[in-house]
């Protein structure tokens, strides 16, 4: 116990997700490295055990990119214009680039 006020003075972050040996809540160091303070010892999060909060904020980001990709498509199949198709196919582009960083994030 008089660890965790140490490690909160010092500006660790206490974290919702417990220590998987001994169930002490974890603490996020201020270099990012999770520790925890009973084990006395760095917490490596099995793969896959991604922050849920991430998680969720990465499908959103995936689902409005791909939403704007449905519209923009769908305006371009109705674009007769060269300099709007061009603008449509710029944005289609950049939007897809970013849909494919968006899936590789926390990969
Ligand atoms: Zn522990």
């Amino acid at each position: 116990m008089k660890k965790m006020g140490e490690l909160l003075r010092q500006g660790a972050r206490m974290l919702s997700d417990a220590c998987p040996e001994c169930g002490t809540p974890l603490f996020q160091l201020k270099n990012g490295d999770t520790i925890c303070p009973m084990c006395n010892k760095p917490v490596k999060f099995v793969k896959g055990d991604a922050d849920p909060q991430a998680e969720a904020h990465k499908k959103r980001l995936e689902e409005s990119l791909r939403k704007k990709i449905d519209e923009i498509q769908t305006r371009l199949d109705e674009a007769d214009d060269p300099v709007l198709i061009g603008e449509l196919t710029d944005t289609l582009m950049k939007l897809m680039d970013a849909l494919d960083r968006a899936k590789k994030l926390g990969a």
